[in-house]
This record gives structure tokens, sequence and C-alpha cells, in this order.
């Protein structure tokens, strides 16, 4: 789903231009607070739209004239009647891109790279109307469904800093506030992924993507720049929305797409190898060769070796090259054939030695050694 709450902009109510523009953090967790404010009916916005405005134009002065800041320190403002509002500039547009501007809503680093939503009002025993919930709910779910967070990651104040903020009431709901917007999202608790994430998942991520051809860099656990941008790609590619992070269903195309069934080799692995064991710069060939193929794949090949010799290289001739010409060449050559030097190459020599023993031993000569010819030659 999309960012559906209504949020009324900082152009929209009149803000004040910051004193200085704020960076943009990757967040993790909304943060729930209260103002402290009085509640209704003495609450300060009145359940109404002007002064709802008025009430986010008395935050923003009480932070930037009253403590120094830039700007508002909040990013989202829910008033009594459930009116929201954008707290500091670009809060709105950024969440929407799943990023957030740095603020100064809870007083450590951590949280302030997240979003921090003040609720008008005191909730230590008083108890949030429905029309300000309801707001909330819809809130926090717009932003868990832009910028991919998780509704366990719904936090409040008081868990980034000491302070009573949000209020004990309010503190209380909160897992009732992450089991609505869960519903609400419609999908199961999911663990996102995401720049700055680390650990043994990431290092899964960054297998799968290397695995579809996306270079991730380093397969390290440690979700940087360079996995986000093969993670962008690989959601490009498969018309996902391209944000940088794993939700489920990225993970579930990341890991269906490894489960497809391997592609059988269309070459024939045994003529490839035997052909380059009589080069020189066999072993970087074959070691070469080696690294083309999976593990699957090898194997197939060393059972193939070790069972079917017999029947995998036959018929020789003319043009073969390799060990199993020179045995016949050998072979040949000690039962009085002349076909001059057992080079292991399978020339119009060789093809003549072959067709010289059909004829004697009453095979059919072609001067192609099957598997009649290579075991008339006692060579199985
Ligand atoms: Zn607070």
């Amino acid at each position: 789903m999309s960012f559906t709450a209504s949020v009324i902009s900082t152009q929209e109510w009149g803000a004040r231009p910051p004193k200085q523009w704020q960076s943009e953090t990757i967040p993790q967790y909304i943060i729930i607070h209260h103002t402290a404010t009085p509640n209704p009916p003495n609450d300060l916005s009145r359940g109404n739209l002007a002064s709802a405005r008025e009430l986010a134009r008395s935050i923003q002065q009480a932070h930037m004239d009253g403590f120094g800041w830039v700007d508002s320190g909040h990013n989202f403002l829910n008033t009594t009647g459930g009116i929201l509002l954008e707290g500091r500039h670009n809060s709105l547009s950024t969440i929407k891109r799943a990023r957030s501007i740095v603020s100064a809503h809870s007083g450590n680093t951590k949280g302030n790279e997240s979003p921090g939503i003040e609720n008008e009002g005191t909730f230590t025993t008083y108890q949030m109307g429905a029309r300000q919930w309801n707001s909330l709910v819809e809130l926090c779910t717009s932003i868990c469904s832009s910028a991919k967070i998780s509704p366990d990651n719904i936090k409040g104040h008081r868990d980034f800093s000491p302070t009573q903020c949000p209020g004990n009431w309010l503190y209380s709901q909160l897992p009732r506030l992450r089991q609505e917007v869960r519903k609400r999202l419609g999908e199961p608790s999911w663990d996102y992924l995401r720049e700055g994430s680390t650990g043994l998942k990431v290092q899964e991520l960054q297998q799968l993507l290397k695995a579809q051809g996306f270079n991730a860099g380093p397969i390290d656990g440690i979700f940087g720049a360079g996995t986000r941008e093969a993670l962008i790609s690989f959601q490009k590619f498969h018309n996902l929305e391209p944000v940088g992070i794993v939700g489920p269903a990225t993970w579930e195309l990341l890991t269906k797409e490894s489960k497809a069934p391997e592609k059988p080799t269309p070459i024939n692995l045994v003529d490839t190898y035997r052909y380059y064991r009589s080069l020189p710069h066999q072993d970087q060939a074959i070691d070469w060769l080696r690294q083309q193929v999976s593990p699957a794949v090898l194997e197939q090949f060393a059972q193939k070796w070790r069972n079917e010799i017999s029947q995998t290289f036959l018929p020789l001739q003319e043009g073969a090259v390799g060990l199993e010409v020179k045995q016949v060449q050998q072979r040949l050559l000690a039962l009085g054939f002349n076909l001059g030097p057992a080079d292991g190459i399978f020339g119009a020599g060789t093809k003549a030695g072959v067709i010289a023993f059909q004829k004697a031993k009453g095979i059919y000569a072609d001067g192609i050694v099957g598997s009649k010819t290579w075991t008339t030659l006692n060579l199985s």
C-alpha cells in the first residue's frame, strides 16, 4: 500500500524557513511523543484546522527561539482533532522516498535519525480520543509502508532517552498501535534489511544478489552503498519499488530465483576435459573450466568419468586427440600394425591402421573405433 495519510505540509501551515537544512537519513523506527500540553476541552488546537496550523507555528517558534534549534524538532504533529501536520521541513516528501530528515525530537542521534510523531496532549492517564488515535494509526501505517519500517519498530520516546514521554497511558498503548498497523498493512511483521544492517542475513542477501548477477561487492555481511546499489538494480530489473530496502516481496523473489533448477550444461564436459588434458597449460585450462561449473555439475562429471569411461568417449575417429587415441595407437603398434608414431593424434595413418586391424578381425572396416573395435583391441 502507499502513503495514504493526509498531512498538511510546512508550506501549507505557514512555517518559517529553517535556519539550516538538514540531511537525510535511513530511518528504522517511528518514535511516539506527546506534547505535554492540555487535553480537551482545553487543548490548544481546539479540534479545528485553523488552530492546528497555529499550534504547529507556535511549536516551531518554541523550538527555534526557545531551544535554539534549526527548525521544529519533530517530523510530524497529530492534533487532538486528528489533523496531521508536517514538522521539520521536507519530512513528508523524504519519508515517501523511504528516507527521513535529521531531527531533534528524541534526545539522541539514533532516535533523531528516525521520524518522530508529536501527539497533542498529556497522556499520563488521559486516554486519546478516537479521531486522534485513528490518525496516529493512519500515519504510522503510511510511514511503515513507504519507508519499509517494521511495526515492531514503533517505539516510545522513553525507549531512546530518560523521559516520561509519551506518558504512561500512551506508552502502554504501543502494542495495540503496532497490532493495528500490522493489520492495516496486511502483511506479517518483517525484519527489513537496509543500509546500515549487518549480520548473517545481510551476507545471505549479498550472496543471493551475486548469484543472480548483481554485484554487491564483498560478501562481508555489512549492508553498505554497494549492496544498496546492487539491490536497487535487482528491484528495478524485477519491477519492484526500487527503494534499496529488503522486504518480503524482494526476499521472496531473491530466494525463489536462486532455487530455480540448474540449467543443464550444453557442452559435453567430458570431451572438453579430455581435449585440454593433452595440451600445454592443461592444468590452468582445467582449473579455469572447473571454476565455470557448479559443484553439482562437477559431481555429475566425476561420476561419468569414473563409471562410464568406456562409453562416453567412443567413437574415436579421425581428428580425435588424447590419451585414448594414444592407447589405440600403442595397441595397434604392439599388434604389428604400422601407423607411425603413437602421438595421441588420430590422423590418416591411425585411420589406415584401424582399417587394417578391423579387416583382420572381420569387423566392419570404417576406420572408426567404436565399442566393438575398442573391445576387440582389448582396451576396455
Ligand atoms: Zn517526546
